[in-house]
């Protein structure tokens, strides 16, 4: 007989893993289809993974944008849809959730993040006016442009370099913004466009620090910041994690500390908020609410739906409270992380540090006989693709577009392909299976000749251009 207490298997063999906060209730069954059906679907797609159909993808991390999971409590919200014309029930849950989680005053729902975009945009922005930002965004520095806007990106130099291990690579370089205040005159700024957790940067955070030290410079000019709050539940996350004196405050706390610095914030619902459809636009002044509210029937629709379902609203309200559960969003940068980590230890070129949302592939030190204009990251989602059917999207230079003014290509520094995980969708095995899936186009990377443009729409060319495989 023996006194020792009965030990853990943890302790036994010195590990402790963590797990997802959720079991899986229901299940919608994913296929793999043959190599010979890759080559047809993708050769059809014109070699843009946007234009596959989901049925030929097995693992699909194209976005993260609508493909949540909702939890077994929004699809019972869903049942309590109130689908008035007028005053829908469900609105007044959101404007509440709104309100008390990220702290501001006046809510216009819309039907995605595009459409609040459009009506700040319209709003705040004077033709002529300049809109610095901590990196473009495509639909967001498009809106800005057709509002008249001219986008000016004031990002630290670092977010521009892969393989920087800076924690908060989204900060905006203040600097460089009082330069061009200096330069243009405050009276010439429309307002600082600031995103939390930077998309195109590979989901980089800003730092308290810096959305405060930015809060004062603009008060000196009078000049108001609107937060992409997109991300803004995983960039709290990484303030959590790196910020020293936030370790023992919340999401919930960080996140309303984080907004209280800005005037308002656009949103897409589809993103941080675990629903399928849906955005909304939150502001602080009355007189700017007021125009986007009248703007919002002529593009969206009443005041309170704005291109929702009374339903979708009530999803979106629920998936706000969950969005801020402190093991929800452990589990959701975690998981992205372990991804990250394991390409990482193999070697593959990543955006470091692994962002919140996404693993973003390094295209250009991939493919690194590659110039840029034979479209190094649209070739590499295209024969990830080939290889294992996980779609993946890219973000260089055919996300980047042309430059208004010359017509030419912009040639962003970032040359990238985006493994986007959807929350609360896929398991640890998939996550094993798609760092194969890269390690094996890896090692067939001097294989690989690029692409060539074919078609090239005019707007936001990466959603629909085609391509053609160079000899
Ligand atoms: C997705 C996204 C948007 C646009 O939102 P939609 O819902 O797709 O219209 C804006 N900003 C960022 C950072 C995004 O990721």
């Amino acid at each position: 007989m023996t006194d020792r207490k009965p030990q853990t298997m943890g302790q036994q063999f010195g590990r402790r893993s963590w797990a997802e906060p959720w079991k899986i209730k229901m299940v919608e069954p994913i296929r793999l289809i043959s190599r010979e059906a890759r080559e047809q679907a993708i050769r059809e797609a014109g070699y843009n993974t946007f234009l596959l159909r989901s049925e030929d993808v097995y693992i699909d991390l194209l976005t993260d944008s609508g493909t949540s999971a909702m939890s077994d409590r929004q699809w019972a919200g869903m049942m309590l849809g109130d689908e008035a014309y007028a005053g829908s029930r469900n609105f007044y849950h959101l404007e509440e959730a709104i309100q008390t989680t990220y702290g501001y005053r006046y809510i216009v729902p819309t039907h995605q993040g595009r459409g609040a975009e459009h009506l700040i945009s319209q709003v705040a922005i004077k033709p002529g006016q300049y809109v610095p930002g901590n990196m473009y965004f495509t639909t967001t520095r498009l809106h800005q442009e057709l509002a008249g806007g001219i986008f000016v990106d004031v990002i630290i130099d670092e977010a521009h370099d892969p393989t920087s291990e800076h924690p908060f690579k989204g900060n905006v370089d203040l600097t460089k913004l009082q330069a061009l205040i200096d330069e243009v005159g405050a009276e010439n700024i429309a307002y600082v466009s600031l995103a939390g957790t930077v998309n195109m940067a590979g989901g980089q955070p800003v730092s308290m620090e810096n959305v405060r030290a930015l809060r004062k410079l603009c008060n000196n000019y009078g000049i108001r910041i609107f937060l992409d709050a997109t991300r803004m539940a995983e960039n709290a996350f990484f303030i959590q994690e790196r910020e020293p004196g936030y370790q023992d405050w919340t999401i919930a706390q960080i996140l309303r500390e984080f907004c209280s610095y800005t005037d308002g914030a656009w949103m897409s619902a589809k993103k941080d908020n675990l629903v399928n459809i849906g955005g909304w636009l939150a502001v602080n002044d009355l007189d700017i609410f007021e125009k986007a509210r009248n703007l919002v029937v002529v593009y969206e629709g009443l005041h309170t739906y704005g291109g929702m379902a009374g339903r979708d609203m009530e999803a979106v309200a629920i998936g706000i409270h969950e969005m801020v559960e402190d093991a929800h969003i452990a589990a959701r940068v975690n998981q992205v992380r372990y991804l990250g980590e394991l390409l990482i230890a193999w070697g593959i070129p990543v955006v470091r540090p692994i962002g919140g949302h996404a693993v973003f592939l390094d295209a250009r030190a991939f493919y690194d006989h590659l110039p840029q204009d034979k479209f190094p990251a649209q070739t590499l989602a295209a024969q990830l693709y080939l290889d294992s059917g996980v779609r993946a999207m890219e973000r260089g230079i055919v996300s980047a577009g042309r430059d208004p003014k010359t017509g030419d290509h912009r040639y962003p520094k970032l040359e990238l392909v985006r493994l986007t995980i959807p929350r609360r969708v896929y398991t640890q095995a998939h996550m094993d299976v798609t760092a194969e899936a890269v390690m094996a186009v890896y090692e067939d990377r001097h294989n690989v000749t690029g692409l060539k443009m074919v078609y090239e729409p005019e707007y936001l060319r990466f959603f629909q251009a085609r391509f053609e495989p160079l000899p």
